[in-house]
């Protein structure tokens, strides 16, 4: 069989670059684009070297071209952290919007098959626990998630457009809190900014009473999800994450376990639209691609904190919200 073409936007970033080692894995020959502004070539030095592997540094809000066939496209560039989309919220508003329709053009021009990240933020503060795909969800468009939320329930739309009028074949996967290696230490997420904390013997900062729950997945359970979505035929959007739901406290509880600081939790005041509760509902997941996580948050958390204390000392010690190098 010929080798599939594939191409991977968002490719240097935590997602995007599990994506790239996937799909070079099942002999896929990978063209992963990334514009570096919240991606890390780091991420992907390592597939440099191979011949079925290619990069180019571009912003996909700007029109976007590759020569030669394309089979498949993953759209994965956008900011994807609070503290991201506040710093950047137009760069983050263009991506998921110009960016997909850009994408859905060279799907069209290509006949590739384009699966689009989006996700649980498209429910915003959800009302209904836990959330299934026909929840309509409960997003504020103008607070300071509105820029996300909305950027990424347009990129829906407009995919699910692209799949009835144009008869595109399209994927759309909603994607749940989902960690590991690669992530990054600085990226104000609670996971990222608990072990850093812990690392640098500082007290965990926990946003209001650390009631808000969320509902963690390892990333290689999510990865191989998406693989499963991208080649069902199953066009309308799909939850994938893990429901394991814990509040935030409990969470921050088991990293200082996992860490063994010997800090506390301190409280902070709770961030405009936090939503208050997150769990993927994910019956159609099982029955459909007869997917389901595999590995537990014990598990998942050692391999992620291995990966965080083997970052060089300067970038632990660094820990301002901003981009590492940049
Ligand atoms: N959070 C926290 N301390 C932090 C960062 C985040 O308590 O230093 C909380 C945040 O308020 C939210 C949850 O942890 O309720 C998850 O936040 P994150 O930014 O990881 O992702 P979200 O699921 O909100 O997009």
């Amino acid at each position: 069989m010929a080798r599939k073409t594939i191409l991977i936007t968002g490719a240097a970033g935590f997602l995007g670059s599990h994506l790239c080692d996937r799909f070079i894995k099942e002999d896929y020959k990978v063209i992963a684009m990334d514009n570096l502004i919240t991606g890390d070539l780091r991420n992907i030095e390592h597939l440099f070297k191979l011949e079925n592997f290619e990069f180019y540094n571009h912003d996909v809000s700007k029109f976007v071209y590759v020569p030669g066939d394309l089979d498949y496209i993953l759209h994965f560039a956008s900011p994807a952290s609070p503290i991201d989309y506040l710093k950047i919220p137009i760069q983050t508003l263009k991506v998921g919007s110009l960016g997909t329709h850009n994408l859905l053009g060279l799907a069209r021009a290509k006949k590739a098959r384009m699966l689009i990240a989006s996700t649980s933020e498209v429910y915003g503060d959800p009302n209904v626990n836990p959330q299934p795909e026909e929840y309509w969800g409960n997003v504020n468009p103008v607070g300071p998630r509105g820029v996300y939320d909305e950027a990424k329930r347009f990129q829906e739309a407009i995919t699910m457009a692209y799949h009835t009028f144009h008869g595109l074949e399209t994927r759309i996967v909603r994607i749940f809190n989902t960690y590991g290696p690669r992530m990054r230490l600085n990226d104000g997420r609670v996971l990222p900014a608990f072990i850093g904390q812990a690392l640098r013997g500082e007290p965990l900062t926990m946003f209001g009473d650390g009631s808000q729950t969320r509902s963690f997945c390892y990333v290689d359970d999510l990865i191989e999800g998406i693989f499963r979505l991208l080649h069902s035929d199953y066009a309308q959007p799909m939850n994938i994450g893990n429901p394991d739901e814990i509040t935030i406290k409990q969470f921050g509880d088991e990293i200082i376990k996992l860490t063994g600081t010997d800090q506390e939790m301190i409280s902070l005041p709770l961030p405009t639209d936090d939503p208050k509760q997150r769990r993927p509902d994910i019956t159609k997941a099982r029955a459909i691609l007869g997917w389901e996580p595999k590995v537990s948050r014990s598990e998942g958390l050692k391999i992620t904190y291995e990966y965080f204390k083997s970052l060089p000392e300067k970038e632990i010690l660094h820990k301002d919200f901003t981009y590492y190098n940049k």
